[in-house]
């Protein structure tokens, strides 16, 4: 059977590639190796910048919580919030979330493959194919590796080694407990519409407490050598939480994964072959944040296979402009997260603590998470608005003074 593309991985990467795709008209095989839907280890926030892609028409029922900000859980500072009336994230439960994505795509005409999994991909000179564990074999003009972070498309054609290096690729376990709607308002304090990020003592690494409809999701992540031994400190974490929030944690599964890594360092295309999303690696190294990257490199792979079909074109060449694309909008928020986040929790909560109360962070904190700008564009936005802040800053600094005069 030959296609067009076959998309291999039905996350967020992969359906929004093989939507996008069979939107355009290709023939398109979206091959996924579980039934669905299938469980994914994660937090389930799923920024704006990543949600804005489905244009408002994610279905109301799989939006378990509107998100409208962010607060620290700081060691000395205790609780830090950035609030904004507009949304900057939903909560959702992966395995609906990505199951609506992946029948979204079948429904624009991608052909739906599912319990498929897939062994080993290889490219030829007029076709690339992939090789399915009952020996089956497809073949296309293009193969997009959307099959997250221990990715065999990634690792069958030599774009990625067989080993992850521990130092760099995350590790997280998580859980959603079952609160009821009063345990989560009580839980997160009265507002349920924020999402807590709490640091891990003692490592590189962070917690979550996120508000679902009646569930909370606890988890903690970081660079995976942190991360060890990875029960007791989830177990500790949640006797946290649990101290924290005021809630009894009802532990039904532990659900455990590695991140992906480094992805704008890396080659991403060969011919006739794009990684995206967690295969490729394109995850927030401070935050582990990876759907809404995942959402946007599916869609940039999408219309890189399109432009190259129409240039009857399959070679390396004419898609390094997904590469390309990709180091453009994705290199400077995972540059200055990874630069953040080796400063440790110190270095955080002196930013955020001058951050605080400040109208400015919150609206800044909101544009990034809307993708509206990217870190790298947080100093000249501030510089930018500093006239409209002066006043309280001044405020501030006359304040400070009163209270601790030198
Ligand atoms: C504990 C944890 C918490 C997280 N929390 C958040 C969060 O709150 N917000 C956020 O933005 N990010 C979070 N992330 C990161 C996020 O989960 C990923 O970045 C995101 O899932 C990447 O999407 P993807 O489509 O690239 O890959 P995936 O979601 O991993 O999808 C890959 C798909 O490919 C399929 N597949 C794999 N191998 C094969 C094969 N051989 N053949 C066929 N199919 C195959 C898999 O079954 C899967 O369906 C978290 C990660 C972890 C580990």
């Amino acid at each position: 059977m030959s296609y067009d593309v076959i998309v291999v991985g039905a996350g967020p990467a992969g359906s929004i590639a093989a939507h996008d795709c069979a939107e355009a008209g290709l023939k398109t095989l979206l091959l996924e190796k579980f039934a669905l839907p299938r469980d994914k280890p994660c937090g389930g926030a799923v920024m704006y910048r990543g949600l804005h892609l489905l244009r408002g028409n994610l279905p109301r029922h799989l939006i378990e919580q509107r998100i409208h900000g962010l607060r620290f859980v700081l060691p000395r500072s205790g609780d830090l919030d950035f609030r904004s009336d507009k949304m900057i994230a939903i909560t959702v439960f992966r395995d609906r979330f990505d199951e609506y994505l992946a029948r979204r795509a079948e429904s624009a005409g991608a052909e739906l493959r599912e319990s498929s999994r897939v062994t080993r991909a290889f490219v030829e000179d007029d076709h690339a194919g992939v090789i399915l564990s009952d020996s089956s074999a497809y073949n296309a003009d293009f193969i997009v590796g959307a099959d997250g972070v221990n990715t065999t498309v990634g690792t069958s054609l030599g774009l990625r080694p067989a080993r992850k290096d521990l130092t760099r690729h995350g590790l997280g376990m998580e859980s959603d407990f079952f609160v009821g709607r009063q345990g989560v308002i009580d839980a997160m304090h009265g507002d349920p519409t924020i999402l807590e990020l709490i640091p891990v003592k003692g490592k590189v690494s962070y917690g979550w407490i996120f508000p679902k409809k009646e569930h909370l999701a606890v988890g903690i992540a970081g660079a995976a050598v942190h991360m060890y031994p990875l029960k007791p400190m989830f177990d500790a974490f949640c006797k946290k939480v649990e101290k924290r929030t005021g809630q009894t944690l009802t532990l039904k599964k532990r659900r455990t994964y590695f991140l992906g890594a480094d992805g704008v360092k890396r080659q991403n295309v060969s011919d006739r072959v794009i990684l995206v999303g967690d295969a490729a690696g394109f995850v927030d190294p401070m935050m582990g944040e990876g759907i809404a990257y995942a959402m946007k490199s599916g869609e940039y792979a999408a219309s890189t296979i399109v432009d190259a079909l129409e240039r009857g074109k399959h070679d390396r060449e004419v898609l390094q402009s997904y590469q390309d694309q990709c180091v453009r909008d994705f290199r400077g928020n995972f540059q200055i997260a990874e630069w953040a986040g080796t400063r440790g929790t110190t270095f955080a909560e002196y930013i955020l603590t001058k951050a605080a109360g400040y109208p400015m962070a919150s609206e800044i904190m909101t544009m990034v998470a809307r993708g509206e700008i990217g870190y790298s564009h947080i100093p000249a936005t501030v510089i930018s608005r500093l006239p409209k802040e002066l006043p309280q800053l001044i405020r501030r600094f006359v304040q400070s003074k009163v209270s601790h005069p030198s």
